[in-house]
Formats: C-alpha cells, sequence, structure tokens
C-alpha cells in the first residue's frame, strides 16, 4: 500500500478521434482501486493488475468519475493539509495526450474545470468564511516550466532563470515571478497567460516540448495575530501542481522524470522503514530540487498517472503504470 504520505491514482480518458479512426481496443479495465491492462499481442494471458489509491475510469456511466470527484478525492484533502501547514504537491505524469493537463487544468467549461482551478476557488471560498479579525490570509502564485534542466518563468518569458540554494528556505528560482492574487479570476487570468507562453514555445521546440515540465505553485500565508503581544505568527504553505511527461529511454532519458520517480520511491520507502533522508537523491535534477520542500520534510505528496485506453498506446501505457506503481 503507499506510504502515508504518498497517494497514487490512476486516470484513463475517453478514446481520441485517433484512436476511435483505428479502430482501437481497449486494453484497460478498472475494477475499485485496480487497473488491469491486458497485452494486445498475448490476450490471453498477458494481463497485469495494479492497485492504486484510486482507479479512475471515464468511459460509459456509471464508472464514469467526473473532474469534481477527483477534486474531492485528491485536491481538496491537499488543501485541507496546506491549511495545517503543509506543503504539498499533486503532480501528473504519462504519455503526451494521456489527460495530465485536463486534470490538473481542465476546461473552462461548467464541471470541466480541472483540480488546480477547483482547489483556487476552494481556497479562496474558505478564507472569505473566515470571522476571525486576528487570521489573515494572502495567496501568490508563479508558474514556471523546466525544459532541458533549465528554468523558464511562465509569467513573464524571458530568459532561462536561474536556480539557486537560500541556507534557511532551500532551493529558489531567482527573480521567478511571484504574483498576488486576492480573488479566483486573478488566478484564471495567470493560468490563461501562463498556458499561452507554454503552447506558444511547444510550437517553436516541436516534438521535444514533450519532455518539459509545467509547475504552478500557490504560496498560501496564514498569519495570526496574538493578542497579548500584538506580534504576528507566519504560517506558510506551498501548493505545487506539476505536469511532467513520459519517460524516455535510450539516449535522451529525461532526468527529471527518472529522478523523479527515484524520490519518490525512497521517500515511499524512508516511510515504511524510517531510511535516512540524506538518501534521497533531490539534487540529481532541477525539477526534484525545487520540489525538495512539497515532496519531503512537512509535505503530502499525490501522484496521478494518466493513461491512453486504446491498444496501440499498450508499451507507453504499461510504463506509465510501472512508474505509478513504484511511487507507492
Ligand atoms: P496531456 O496534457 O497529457 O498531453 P491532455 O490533457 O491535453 O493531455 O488530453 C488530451 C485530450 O484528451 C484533450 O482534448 C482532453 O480534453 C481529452 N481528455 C483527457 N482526459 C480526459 C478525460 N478524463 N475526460 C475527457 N476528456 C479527456
Amino acid at each position: 500500500m503507499a506510504g502515508a504520505s504518498v497517494k497514487v491514482a490512476v486516470r484513463v480518458r475517453p478514446f481520441n478521434s485517433r484512436e476511435t479512426n483505428r479502430n482501437a481496443r481497449c486494453i484497460i479495465q478498472m475494477k475499485d482501486n485496480t487497473t488491469c491492462i491486458s497485452n494486445p499481442k498475448q490476450p490471453k494471458d498477458g494481463a497485469k493488475n495494479f492497485t492504486f489509491d484510486y482507479s479512475y475510469w471515464s468511459h460509459t456511466t456509471p464508472d464514469f468519475v467526473s473532474q469534481e470527484q477527483v477534486y474531492k478525492d485528491i485536491g481538496e484533502e491537499m488543501l485541507l493539509h496546506a491549511f495545517e501547514g503543509y506543503n504539498v504537491c499533486i503532480f501528473a505524469y504519462g504519455q503526451t495526450g494521456g489527460g495530465k493537463s485536463y486534470t490538473m487544468m481542465g476546461r473552462q467549461e461548467p464541471g470541466q474545470e480541472g483540480i488546480i482551478p477547483q482547489m483556487c476557488e476552494d481556497l479562496f471560498r474558505r478564507t472569505g468564511e473566515n470571522t476571525d479579525p486576528d487570521l489573515q490570509y494572502s495567496v501568490e502564485v508563479s508558474y514556471m516550466e523546466i525544459y532541458c534542466e533549465r528554468v523558464r518563468d511562465l509569467l513573464n518569458p524571458s530568459n532561462p532563470l536561474r536556480v539557486r540554494e537560500h541556507p534557511i528556505l532551500g532551493p529558489y528560482v531567482e527573480d521567478l515571478s511571484k504574483l498576488a492574487v486576492t480573488c479566483f479570476s486573478d488566478v484564471h487570468e495567470l493560468m490563461d497567460a501562463g498556458n499561452q507562453a507554454r503552447t506558444v514555445a511547444a510550437t517553436n521546440m516541436n516534438e521535444t516540448s514533450s519532455r518539459s515540465h509545467a509547475v504552478f505553485t500557490i504560496v498560501f500565508t496564514q498569519r495570526r495575530r496574538d493578542q497579548m503581544t500584538g506580534l504576528d505568527t507566519e504560517k506558510r504553505a506551498d501548493s505545487s501542481g506539476a505536469k511532467g511527461t513520459r519517460l524516455k529511454e535510450g539516449a535522451n532519458i529525461n532526468k527529471s522524470l527518472t529522478t523523479l520517480g527515484k524520490v519518490i520511491s525512497a521517500l515511499a520507502e524512508m516511510g515504511c522503514k524510517k531510511r535516512k533522508s540524506d538518501f534521497i537523491p533531490y539534487r540529481d535534477s532541477v525539477l526534484t530540487w525545487l520540489l525538495k520542500e512539497n515532496l519531503g520534510g512537512n509535505s503530502r505528496t499525490a501522484m496521478i498517472a494518466a493513461l491512453s485506453p486504446a491498444d496501440i498506446n499498450y508499451e507507453e501505457t504499461l510504463s506509465t503504470l510501472r512508474y505509478a506503481d513504484r511511487a507507492k
């Protein structure tokens, strides 16, 4: 079973038109939290079962799992941890077109919004209900892309930024825009602008863009004024949503994803066996180094593997399931 601090979910998307046109067959089955993948070349005995915290189906009703349900299971729990002062990190992983953006960002139609917008909306709703005059909240967001071990600011796309280390606060990106937001529409605007910057860059980079990672961070600060002393106590939580793409074997190993896999499984192992944290290879990639405070220590992590249902993607889907399986 998954360690207490890492939740693992898999989500299979509906067929896309390319798969439908090629008469692709569905090789994924789900029952409760178990996902079964069958091998199209050995339909009889090539099936493999994997168990996760959640297995999300998106085909015919009544088993269809909505964006709202995914948020309720994963996003809301993480938001509550952030209110408790934990750093939280939710990341989506899987091949291009697997459904990462749909799960994290979604579409701007009723019922179609992904985890990040639902989480922001919920955050502002909850802080808006606060009636305690001694408790104050502030929210800031940043949005960056990591590509070939370089960091780009999606809210101010310019030259690559430098990664530095603060002696107390840990790794950070120098000069990364961090913008204050006071309502949900502020967040929407920044998300749209950042997604637009990503799309433009992806077009310029052609197919290599499938090896980039987007990290959307919400810095949520709660300040409590002590009535006796008049001093403020600050509680900060960082919520990151990261989207990574497929693990590509061969000459062009994706360092961030390989390292992320190692970090997550080392953390899961540490949870069970009380392994020492200096075994965790955060420094081996920019993604894991920057997410260090969100993945280990005082943090809660969720991972969602996004899958295609089609036989034509068997190899990729199996490798995504194995990757998710290692995170447990
Ligand atoms: P990725 O970000 O992994 O490259 P996308 O999120 O862009 O993939 O998904 C590819 C397409 O499939 C998009 O058109 C998206 O709207 C659709 N899609 C993905 N997951 C789902 C889902 N669970 N339900 C409905 N449509 C989905």
